[in-house]
């Protein structure tokens, strides 16, 4: 969260875990064109985590990344690039983080829902 509010780029990493309870969280770089509006996750990164969690390690359930504009909340790009594919997005803004789950959307591709971990 830190390290967020400090930076004027989005900052991005992998969220590793079970069961959805997050065990682990692995920053990666932000290979974006445009790192101060945008972010892809560094690919490399994710093959490796794959990797790690095929070889028994903890999966990849999702990802965090940040708003330097301070609205912890699924932008309209992270609507248009998200999978439906469950996974979790765990958006800072400001001081606040907010955990959402892509799921498949009714009208649009994707429908993210608010959620939380029962307090963990
Ligand atoms: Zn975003």
């Amino acid at each position: 969260m830190a390290l967020a509010a400090a930076s004027r780029d989005e900052i991005c990493g992998l969220l590793l875990g079970r069961d959805d309870a997050i065990e682990a969280i692995l920053p990666t770089a932000n290979v974006a064109p445009d790192p101060a509006r945008h972010f892809e996750l560094d690919p490399a990164a994710l093959i490796a985590a794959y990797r790690a969690a095929r070889k028994g390690g903890p999966a990849v359930i999702g990802h965090y990344h940040s708003h330097p504009s301070g609205v912890a909340a699924p932008s309209e790009t992270d609507r248009a690039c998200a999978a439906p594919d469950g996974s979790l997005w765990l958006i800072i803004g400001g001081r606040e983080a907010t955990l959402w789950r892509a799921g498949p959307g009714v009208a649009v591709n994707v429908n993210f829902t608010k959620t939380s971990l029962d307090g963990r």
